[in-house]
């Protein structure tokens, strides 16, 4: 739907090849922000067509969807009551049996590649460059967990008490990574899971689990929902028969999830507001190119996205980090999902509320270094923007917008910097650019969050090599981490013991 309803009349004339002089400069230039004439992106074009279409005209995931949606009371009791049963004959086949399923669903995964790049662009507006790893980090889920639960056993055998039936609630940013992350660690465990993929990415979701079922996981084991109406949300996370919740999401619906029953066995990663923090040591190009990357990659919709650069010292007056930053964010293409070489997509919906107001609007004593600029008439598609001037304490210091824009602070030191970043109430993802040791070290030992970068991006954690979590209110529950084996158990303790896939 997100591509449907785009503007057919602006960046049609990207779509061709042949584009004649006779097109107005200004349709072109507004969605190029390359030459026209760099013969990648003619290429990409081309190839992009065929992707085009399918996009445009994708049905994937819509019958597991329908198939799925449930109106009343009783038929999510139901859906409830079968999981539960079917999780004796799933515990029976033992961590052996689970592996052998999970390690093919990271094949069925794989072998459906183009299908979930297609369904991804088509609902969420989730360009190739970013879909392409999050399919990979999916599979690499399935392979993780899938020997993790041979290490449960190992290491726990005899006394491990496998989780109950567990429910999956993920958000729709990223509507495959996420809900496979969090559905295969409990599934590993030996849980039965129930799963209600965010409504803007559900058929995503959908697709992502006809893989997992393909694959062998019974489908009384892994039940797929779709709820109509809140009070079935609230029937399902309040069921006395749910043993444990895994959420990602913002930090309201945790506390509204908590709200429905106290005493919510909640496993929660919540929201960010992270800082890229550079100091005059660092090599101030690749650095550019990081805070690029983390700040508009998916449009700056990732928790884990860098929202603040923090200059020390003489860098805040560096021409050549300006200048190396504004050319990186302008070469970034915004535009449709199916061109190859699009970086930014549509957002998930019409910019509104705060991303909204921080789009449009400065605080006193900020400028803009690249206001942002809507290049529809819905408002989803936006070229970013940088504000400098952040003040400490203002609210674009402190607040999580979750879209394309970045606002940049000057710090007097590396410890000031530093201050400003645990200043913030999330504690999501952390980041440093220096080649300095001590202050390196001097960093990690002072810095207030869960997954800490030096010298690279803040986005893009990696499955097992960096386990990702928060701290403070980016994690609500037992904070632990996806991608590494607490998931499995819900103890942050057991990362001292070390998983080899
Ligand atoms: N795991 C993702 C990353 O490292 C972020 C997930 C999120 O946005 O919730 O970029």
């Amino acid at each position: 739907a997100s591509i449907r309803s785009m503007p057919t009349d602006v960046p049609a004339s990207n779509r061709t090849q042949d584009r004649t002089a006779e097109q107005p400069a200004a349709a072109r230039d507004s969605f190029t922000n390359t030459p026209d004439t760099d013969p990648s992106l003619a290429a990409n074009r081309t190839w992009g067509d065929s992707i085009r279409s399918r996009m445009e005209a994708s049905t994937l995931g819509d019958q597991t969807v329908q198939a799925n949606t449930l109106s009343d009371a009783g038929a999510l009791d139901e859906v409830i009551a079968t999981a539960v049963a079917a999780g004796e004959s799933w515990r029976a086949l033992g961590a052996e049996g689970r592996a052998e399923i999970l390690h093919r669903a990271g094949d069925a995964l794989q072998a459906r590649r183009a299908d979930l790049l297609e369904v991804m662009g088509s609902e969420a507006g989730k360009v190739l460059e970013q879909g392409d790893p999050e399919v990979s980090e999916a599979i690499d889920f399935a392979h993780f967990y899938a020997e993790s639960a041979k290490r449960i056993e190992e290491i726990d055998g005899a006394t491990h008490k496998p989780v109950g039936l567990t429910v999956v609630t993920p958000p729709w940013n990223f509507p495959v990574a996420i809900p496979a992350g969090s559905t295969l660690s409990a599934l590993a465990a030996g849980s039965p899971v129930i799963i209600k993929p965010a409504r803007q990415a559900r058929r995503s979701g959908a697709v992502m689990i006809e893989a997992l079922w393909e694959a062998g996981v019974p489908r009384d084991v892994l039940q797929y929902v779709q709820l109509d109406g809140r009070e079935l949300g609230t029937q399902l996370i309040s069921s006395p028969a749910v043993e444990r919740v895994i959420l990602t999401g913002g930090y309201e619906t945790a506390e509204l999830f908590r709200s429905f029953r106290p005493d919510l066995p909640l496993l929660a990663e919540t929201s960010g507001k992270n800082a890229i923090i550079i100091t005059p040591s660092a090599d101030l190009d690749l650095a550019a190119k990081d805070v690029a990357y983390s700040a508009f990659g998916h449009a700056g919709q990732k928790c884990s996205a860098a929202s603040l650069v923090i200059l020390v010292g003489s860098v805040a007056r560096s021409e050549r980090f300006r200048r190396q930053l504004i050319d990186a964010v302008g070469s970034y293409r915004v535009g449709e999902p199916w061109e190859g070489s699009t970086r930014i997509g549509p957002l998930i919906g019409p910019a509104e509320g705060k991303l909204l107001h921080a789009l449009t609007t400065l605080e006193p004593g900020e400028t803009w270094v690249i206001e942002p600029e809507k290049l529809d008439d819905e408002g989803k598609l936006w070229r970013p923007g940088i504000r400098e001037g952040v003040a400490a304490g203002s609210p674009f210091h402190l607040t999580e917008y979750f879209g394309p824009v970045l606002g940049v602070m000057t710090a007097n030191s590396l410890d000031e910097a530093t201050a400003m970043v645990n200043a913030i109430d999330y504690g999501l993802t952390s980041g440093l650019h220096s080649l300095d040791d001590d202050e390196i070290a001097q960093w990690l030992a002072s810095v207030q969050a869960g997954n800490l970068y030096v010298n690279r991006g803040t986005t893009g954690a990696i499955v097992q090599r960096q386990p990702f979590g928060g701290w403070k209110k980016a994690a609500v529950g037992a904070g632990t981490k996806a991608g590494g084996p607490s998931y499995l158990i819900g103890l942050s303790d057991w990362e001292d013991a070390p998983v080899t896939a």
